[in-house]
């Protein structure tokens, strides 16, 4: 009789836990023990490197999965180093790696935080199998040793006895729970290994049996037959772990397919990015670059599945923002790490030096190839950029490390270039007037938008550029970066703007003083017009042709920003501007004959009218749209009848 033999309490504890906490992810268990069968494989290759004796008459490097149907039992098998009773005693009966103690310790501090998805992405081994199982029984021998079998209920005890195996390896038989039967179904089993296993280095196999019906010459089904049975042994995994071989064997169209497979993107990649590091720490990753938003980026249960995570080509994770930074999160691919221990909790990753280390080296890798992108091949950056600009622009605001060469990687739309076109800030400082001392800005809803901006006047009159910032993030992403090149950035919708040299600005002091006398009035009248809708009314320095403008002061949010906060909050108070005048403009003289008329109910009526045209310059509807069609049909038909009476 077997001696009864008690687990270690903290064996027992972690346990409980890991079977009453995982279970909805309860089919990582067969990733555990099919990566312990691999790990024991890669131990007895490589003692039978220098040792031909442990081969004994089975070389054939192997996992195998029989699934019983009748028994109910699911046998993990394998041909590896095995174990004699102290390893089993010592690696199954106690917890022998401090990575698992950790894991215990992480679980039982954290028990109300951790939610099983997070816990069930790292591995916890071994015990894993009572999730599914009732009874565990591993039966295994070393080369040339003798044969132990191990057995527990997973209810704290367990014994261990001599027994009998031919081969060399490790058996773990789990009689599966009714609920778990599941697991003895072929479809089920592939599903899992592919999911969790398919690139494990040995082969996952499996006895796959069919029928068939017999048929005549003529291929048809012979009545009353009995079926043909076969049985032939399929390898699950596909093993291809194309990252862990050297670039120079690796085709265009094995990259290209396991893009594929990674990413559920039908199209080819931008860019392939694969390479390998040695030294403190060793990992080898293969990225890519996606061509366009893989259609499901922006739906959040999506969002944050990226990059994978292996360890030793066991899948760990998708979901991994301590390995690659959110403003990446285009990128799709692998990192496969030898540094980490399989049963990493969430906390253990957070702090992980590791993933320090290999974070740090992917974010110069990628950003090293987009800076290469952009110098050697224009249009394919700009292709990029128009697919993934706004992302990556987000890592001005969180990697500060990065944060110059961010923004060197930066483009923008510009009143100097075309359309789509697109120039950096370099380029822009590059062709900067030696008057100028500024890099200038618009914030707009779109390209037309800036384009068209009634503010963009005085800058144009001067041969000054103007970048146009015109994706959501930009306001905020903009009020991150002070300068560049020790060149203020300045919104010109934004704070008083003059672009006058001293000189011009004395020559032009008369003149100013006169326009302020003049319009005195006028700028009186319109503020009354307008009331609270308007923060002050002004004179323009920045129009030269259009009548009016909005303008914020200094520290205004601007319409983007506006338009952001409204949409995350509706009760967002307008932010109120000021109206600039353009004393020069034709109808803002009128306005001025009027009013000395004494007209002050049409001057009333025009003022509304101006801020409503300013407003929808600056893409913003008019407050009540039916006064301002009312206003201008009143319009139309005055100077239709004044038409009218002319002819
Ligand atoms: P880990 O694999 O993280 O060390 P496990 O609980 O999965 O933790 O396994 C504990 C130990 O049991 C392993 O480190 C290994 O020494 C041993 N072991 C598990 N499965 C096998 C196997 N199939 N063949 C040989 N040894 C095994």
């Amino acid at each position: 009789m077997a001696k009864q033999r008690a687990f270690k309490t903290e064996v027992q504890k972690l346990l409980d836990l890991v079977i009453h906490s995982l279970y909805s992810n309860k089919e990582i268990f067969l990733r555990e023990l099919i990566s312990n069968a691999s790990d024991a494989i890669d131990r007895a290759r490589f003692i039978s490197l220098t040792d031909q004796s442990i081969l004994e008459d089975n070389a054939e490097w192997k996992i195998k999965l029989i699934p019983d149907k009748e028994a109910k039992t699911l046998t993990v098998q394998d041909n590896g180093i095995g174990m004699d009773d102290k390893e089993l005693e010592q690696n199954i009966g106690t917890i022998a790696s401090s990575g698992t103690k950790r894991f215990l310790e992480q679980l039982q501090a954290n028990k109300d935080q951790m939610s099983p998805e997070l816990i069930g992405q790292f591995g916890v081994g071994f015990y894993s199998a009572f999730m599914v199982a009732s009874e565990v029984t591993v039966i295994t021998r070393k080369a040339g040793g003798s044969a132990f079998k191990w057995t527990s209920k997973g209810d704290g005890f367990y014994t261990i006895d001599p027994a009998e195996k031919a081969t060399r390896g490790t058996d773990i038989i789990l009689k599966l729970t009714e609920e778990n039967e599941e697991f003895l179904d072929e479809w089920k089993l592939r599903k899992t290994v592919e999911r969790f296993s398919n690139y494990v280095e040995h082969p996952v196999c499996m006895d796959i049996r069919r029928e068939e019906m017999p048929r005549d010459k003529d291929g048809k089904v012979i009545e009353g037959a009995e079926p043909k049975v076969t049985i032939t042994e399929e390898t699950l995994n596909s093993m291809k772990a194309i990252w862990q071989k050297p670039k120079s064997e690796v085709t265009e169209d094995e990259y290209k397919e396991f893009y594929r497979h990674v990413s559920h993107d039908f199209m080819d990649p931008l860019e392939t990015i694969h390479w390998n590091v040695e030294g403190t720490t060793e990992f080898r990753a293969l990225i890519f670059i996606p061509e366009k938003p893989i259609f499901d980026m922006f739906v959040p249960e999506n969002k944050d599945k990226g990059v994978q995570l292996y360890v030793r080509r066991v899948f760990i994770t998708d979901k991994c923002e301590e390995l690659v930074p959110s403003y990446l999160r285009f990128l799709r691919g692998v990192v496969d790490s030898a540094d980490l221990p399989l049963n990493v909790s969430r906390e253990i990753l957070q702090e992980n030096r590791t993933i320090r280390l290999i974070k740090k080296n992917l974010v110069k890798k990628v950003l090293d190839t987009l800076a290469e992108m952009k110098e050697k091949n224009a249009e394919k950056y700009l292709k990029f950029w128009n697919a993934f600009g706004a992302v990556l622009k987000e890592g001005i605001h969180i990697d500060f490390e990065n944060k110059e060469r961010l923004e060197e990687l930066m483009l923008f739309d510009s009143t100097a270039t075309e359309e789509g076109k697109k120039t950096s800030l370099a380029d822009y400082v590059s062709r900067m007037p030696e008057a100028q001392k500024e890099i200038y800005y618009i914030t707009a809803e779109s390209y037309q938008a800036a384009k068209n901006a009634p503010q963009l006047e005085a800058f144009a009159a001067k041969g000054y550029e103007v970048l146009f910032c015109t994706d959501p993030v930009d306001e905020w992403i903009m009020g991150e970066m002070p300068e560049y090149k020790e060149k203020q950035f300045r919104c010109i919708t934004k704070g008083d703007v003059n672009l006058d040299t001293d000189e011009e600005k004395a020559a032009k002091e008369e003149e100013r003083k006169k326009d302020a006398e003049t319009n005195k009035d006028l700028l009186e009248a319109v503020k009354k017009a307008l009331g609270d809708r308007v923060k002050d009314v002004c004179l323009s320095q920045r129009l030269t042709e259009s009548a009016c403008c909005l303008v914020g002061d200094e520290y205004a949010m601007g319409v983007q920003m506006e338009r952001v906060m409204k949409s995350i909050n509706p009760d967002t108070p307008a932010s109120k501007r000021i109206l600039e005048l353009n004393p020069k403009h034709q109808l803002v003289a009128t306005m001025r004959s009027l009013l000395e008329k004494g007209a002050t109910v049409k001057v009333e009526e025009y003022a509304k009218l101006l801020y409503d045209e300013a407003l929808l310059t600056a893409q913003m509807p008019p407050e009540d749209p039916l006064a301002f069609t009312r206003r201008m049909s009143e319009l139309l038909v005055a100077d239709s009848s004044a038409e009218l009476a002319k002819l």
